[in-house]
């Protein structure tokens, strides 16, 4: 049994799919506000915060995962009078954060 490998008869097939769609905040600022300023108890202070799903995005984690980075009080979530959630900026990045 012999194989001989012929690469001239190998024809190789890279089929790159592209089915993943990043979904940027490229939208004009003014439509979306990126992050306001809200009070955050944790810091003490007044903060930049994002929503959600740009903390999602930031994070490079799921909602589940950033759930559970909240509850754990690793990011800071803040909540609104009318139930929304701002997640501060600054939490996102402990280590900027001496
Ligand atoms: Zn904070």
């Amino acid at each position: 049994m012999s194989q001989d490998p012929d690469d001239s008869s190998v024809r190789r097939r890279v089929t790159v799919t592209t089915v993943r769609r990043r979904s940027f905040a490229v939208v004009a600022p003014r439509q979306v506000s990126p992050s306001v300023r809200v009070p955050c108890r944790a810091c003490g202070g007044e903060v930049d915060a994002v929503t959600p799903d740009a903390a999602s995005e930031i994070l490079r984690a799921d909602a589940f995962r950033l759930e559970r980075l909240i509850a754990a009080g690793l990011v800071h979530g803040i909540a609104t009078a009318s139930g929304a959630v701002w997640i501060c900026l600054t939490s996102l990045f402990p280590e900027a954060n001496p």
